[in-house]
């Protein structure tokens, strides 16, 4: 087992990260900009180091200053996060030339799954169902529109190298196909320094379902069920819950063992979400991710698994000590992103908390890096914490969820607790009712006015 964790990170990932590691009684580097030497992960590391300023490329990002951080300190791991360098194969590689280990995947499946359409081709190679689409990049629009015809518009362009939703443009009729093709290629170019692009058939209301995985890189590999992630703004996710509301044990067991036998296959090493679209009883692959994801915890609340402890395991070369019949999935899990951010605008509110009181009680979790009196500094993303709460069913989850956020006060900064506050009591979040679409229109047609405090 390790010695000594570098955390290659900040916020509440590099708190959960320290957490498991200390759980495996395994020493901590926490690393920070100058900007963040407040923060508590820096506060309850065992050791730390101010790695640069605050823009996170000469920082958090910066490979040189991450790699003396391990020399000095000698660390024998670094534990990248989600974010940053977390699916960088390159930093990787690095690390295993210097003797380190990195807390995830072979620089190698990293890189399969970081180009999208690559992603995409090994999918389908291993079994698992994808949009229908090109079978490649498309560069000609001619042969652009020949996909498109076949496989019926809408069509979606999106980017090989995409991420966060940039570099995607949907065209609903020929005419739009060239412009589409145009905007993406040049949004794909800005965004990733790389213009390649690929068709896939666009999906009218479909839900966002993942699984989570987990290999050992020894051909064993197990799924953790699913999340439903449809609840999205800008397609960045904002409410996630497991099980789906949407699925039956049936659909839920079939795409897990897919996705588990497919981990098998590529003897996948370490924690990995693999993501659908659903749509009238079918999947259809769209990405993989090859790290720990913030929406992790709801797999974790109905699993009784630490996956981050699993991660560390796997990295030191251990096998997976559970097979998939020793996993039982119980209750029911919604995790909310709470971010620091106008809940109606949803403007980004820095600065400093003057009075913060978390929930508590049975069935419900804060994952958070703040305290009262900390200043969350401009340069980085708004997520300040998540609240996540468990019940044997459904309906207790949600009334647990409803009285948790009632409790919750941040004071000083805005925050989106009252985007939640509504949506907890909305009629159609009760019945399960929502596609990835469902939020955008909920905002659109006014549903959080006048509710701003
Ligand atoms: P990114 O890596 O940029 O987040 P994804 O491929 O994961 O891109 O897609 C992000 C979101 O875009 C999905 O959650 C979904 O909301 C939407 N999306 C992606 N592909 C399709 C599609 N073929 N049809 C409809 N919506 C899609």
């Amino acid at each position: 087992m390790f010695e000594k964790i570098l955390i290659a990170n900040r916020g509440e990932i590099a708190l959960r990260i320290l957490r498991a590691a200390k759980e495996l009684g395994i020493a901590t580097v926490a690393v920070h900009s100058t900007a963040d030497s407040e923060a508590m992960h820096v506060k309850l590391a065992d050791e730390s180091v101010c790695i640069g300023p605050p823009p996170a490329r000469e920082s958090y990002l910066n490979i040189p200053a991450l790699l003396a951080a391990c020399e000095i300190t000698g660390a024998d791991a670094v534990h990248p996060g989600y974010g940053f360098l977390s699916e960088n194969a390159k930093f990787a590689e690095i690390l295993v030339d210097h003797n380190i280990a990195f807390i995830g995947p072979s620089p190698e499946h990293i890189r399969i799954m970081g180009d999208k359409i690559e992603a995409k081709r090994t999918a389908r190679a291993l079994g698992i169902p994808c949009v229908p689409g090109s079978e490649g990049g498309v560069t000609d629009d001619d042969e652009a529109m020949r996909i498109a015809e076949d496989i019926g518009f809408p069509v979606l362009v999106k980017a090989a190298a995409g991420g966060g939703g940039r570099g995607m443009k949907v065209a609903r009729a020929a005419i739009e196909l060239p412009e589409a093709l145009a905007v993406a290629r040049a949004e794909a170019k800005a965004a990733f320094g790389d213009d390649a692009v690929y068709l896939e058939k666009y999906l009218d209301k479909p839900r966002h379902i993942e699984i989570q995985i987990l290999g050992d890189g020894h051909g064993n590999a197990v799924h953790v069920g699913e999340r439903d992630c449809s609840l999205q703004r800008r397609h960045q996710k904002v409410l996630e819950e497991t099980p789906s509301p949407a699925l039956n044990q049936d659909e839920r067991n079939r795409i897990g063992e897919i996705c588990a036998e497919a981990m098998r296959k590529l003897k996948y090493s370490g924690a990995g979400t693999i993501e659908f679209l659903y749509e009238n009883g079918e999947f259809f692959f769209i990405e993989m991710n090859t790290r720990i994801q913030v929406e992790h915890p709801i797999t974790e609340m109905i699993s009784g698994l630490d996956l981050l402890v699993e991660q560390i395991k796997i990295a030191s070369g251990a096998p997976l000590s559970f097979a998939q019949a020793d996993l039982e999935l119980r209750g029911h899990a919604i995790e909310c992103r709470i971010n620091a951010e106008n809940p109606v605008t949803f403007r980004p509110s820095p600065g400093k908390i003057l009075y913060y009181h978390p929930p508590g009680g049975v069935g419900v979790r804060v994952d958070a890096a703040v305290y009262q009196g900390y200043t969350i500094p401009p340069y980085y993303d708004s997520l300040v914490g998540k609240l996540i709460v468990q019940g044997r069913t459904r309906i207790e989850a949600l009334m647990r969820l409803r009285r948790a956020l009632d409790e919750f006060i941040v004071d000083g900064v805005d925050t989106t607790l009252p985007l939640f506050r509504a949506l907890v009591r909305n009629a159609d979040i009760q019945d399960g009712a929502y596609d990835i679409h469902w939020l955008e229109n909920f905002l659109a047609k006014g549903g959080m006015d006048g509710l701003e405090s």
